[in-house]
């Protein structure tokens, strides 16, 4: 890292020493990105990595583009989908697992493979202040392993069934469904190489999905075979693709001889035309791979799941080993996937641990919410009650009720601004409310409040004193 001292104005107008970056020599943080930067006093006990700010500081910072917020308006419905995921998963035995957000640069690279897109040009790797390389996690299987591995749980009994929710990171275009910051739900079941587990992970995802009523899913399976079937037929894939190669676009040339198998899966169209014809990796399966898929194929019929084979599905991360699948929707446009996962029997040994066979899949949460949004009715969050506080007396004995019906945990609303029943009256309508429970100083020195039904304004006296209790017992459609 080569730093260059500079002297600037402060805002006082006193000459001060600035440090500005000007080159990382860490891989993958080029000068280019922080082009954008102004120089900044540094008082000393700082890193000038941590001070760059946007050239002109007056405008307002807006967020990062490809990673959006999620209003309240929103996170009822990502609620629901986190609430459904979570309880599937829970159902089949899964237990949740919170990995950290940020790791070794190296697990990911050693894990999903050097070669691959995400690593080669969609991580988000920066230098820790020692230079350690640490990315921003750009899928959950390689966390949960590590972890899996430190905490040295394959003594523990197998198998083991994980399941994680949050936050992924990769640096790709962003457009309608796909994301600088998005988040998954995945699966991983570890200690089992029988195809029930295949079987059981594809279900429990295409359950889930069901559940959610999301439309016009296709479950596509392929069968990636073990490591030395995918070299026995690398070199007829080679061969094909070598005669192919002028229809091929620039990254598939450079993934012919780094990672063949990925041509298969470009989604350019031209790519897309000229290995129609390509060789099948399942014409080239051994005996024990071919059973594997076999059964896998049975399990899905018995369970009435229904799925397409596709010859090319060979998934973006080196780790997978025979079963791979995808689960797409029509309703998605060209980000048509809306989950994928596989078996990854030599990822835990890869990783340093035992050799523990493993499956799962990890589900794009953004992809679920746009498909939700456009089948299912807006949703809300409720509140049932709003304490419509007046008078000197009445706010005083309003801010207890609050308390008091909140811990009975009785969901209640109020705007401590409005001074009128009127006022109170419009907020409580605003904040879609069902009740209304009026507390003047005739009430407060009565004891009793006014009930009102907001929607056929019907009114009812009750008594203050142990309103929450009254309230409690009653239930409402909803
Ligand atoms: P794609 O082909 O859409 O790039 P992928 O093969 O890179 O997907 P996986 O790594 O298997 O995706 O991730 C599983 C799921 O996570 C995808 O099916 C998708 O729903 C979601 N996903 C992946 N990348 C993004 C992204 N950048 N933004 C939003 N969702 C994403
Ligand atoms: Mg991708």
């Amino acid at each position: 890292m080569v730093r260059r001292p500079r002297t600037i104005r402060s805002h006082a107008g006193r000459r001060k020493k600035a440090w500005r970056l000007s080159r990382y020599d860490i891989r993958g943080v080029q000068e280019s990105q922080h082009s954008s930067c102004v120089d900044l006093p540094v008082p000393r006990r700082y890193s000038p990595d941590f001070l760059l700010l946007p050239l002109n500081n007056m405008d307002s910072i807006k967020g990062i583009k490809g990673v959006k917020d999620i209003l309240p308006e929103e996170t009822p419905r990502w609620r629901l989908i986190e609430d459904t995921v979570r309880r599937w998963a829970l159902s089949y035995g899964y237990q949740e697992i919170r990995i950290p957000i940020f790791e070794l640069t190296a697990l990911f690279a050693r894990s999903i493979g050097s070669a691959t897109d995400i690593v080669e040009k969609e991580m988000y790797t920066f230098p820790d202040r020692d230079g350690t390389s640490l990315t921003l996690r750009p899928e959950g299987t390689a966390g949960t392993v590590r972890s899996f591995i430190e905490h040295n749980r394959a003594a523990d009994p197998l198998p083991q069934k994980y399941f994680y929710i949050g936050p992924m990171f990769r640096h790709e275009r962003p457009q309608a469904g796909r994301l600088r910051q998005f988040h998954q739900f995945g699966v991983e079941f570890f200690g089992t190489s029988d195809p029930r587990a295949d079987v059981e992970v594809i279900a429990l995802l295409w359950r889930l999905l069901s559940d959610l009523a999301l439309p016009d899913l296709t479950l596509e399976i392929n069968s990636l075979g073990s490591s030395d079937d995918r070299a026995a037929y690398k070199p007829f894939l080679r061969s094909f693709l070598s005669q192919q190669q002028a229809l091929l676009c620039e990254n598939c040339h450079r993934r012919m001889d780094t990672n063949p198998l990925r041509v298969l899966d470009c989604k350019v169209p031209s790519c897309r035309a000229a290995t129609e014809s390509a060789p099948r990796l399942t014409d080239h399966l051994s005996t024990e791979a071919r059973q594997h898929f076999d059964q896998v194929l049975c399990g899905l019929v018995a369970l009435g799941v229904p799925y397409q084979l596709n010859p090319r599905l060979v998934r973006g991360l080196d780790y997978y080993c025979l079963t791979s699948f995808e689960i797409t929707s029509t309703h998605l446009g060209a980000q048509n996937a809306v989950g994928a996962g596989g078996r990854y029997d030599g990822l835990v040994k890869t990783l340093g641990g035992p050799s523990v066979p493993a499956v799962g899949f990890a589900l794009g949460l953004e992809r679920v919410s746009l498909m939700f949004q456009k089948t299912s009715s807006p949703l809300r969050d409720e509140c049932l009650y709003y304490v419509a506080a007046f008078g000197e007396e009445g706010k005083k004995c309003g801010l207890v009720l609050l308390d008091e019906l909140r811990r009975a945990g009785i969901s209640t609303q109020c705007d401590y601004r409005a001074t009128t029943l009127k006022a109170h009256l419009r907020q409580a309508d605003r904040a879609k409310c069902r009740y209304a429970i009026l507390l003047g100083d005739d009430e407060a020195s009565l004891g009793s409040v006014i009930l009102r039904n907001l929607e056929s304004k019907a009114q009812e006296v009750l008594p203050l004193e142990g309103l929450a209790s009254i309230l409690k017992t009653r239930t409402f459609p909803a």
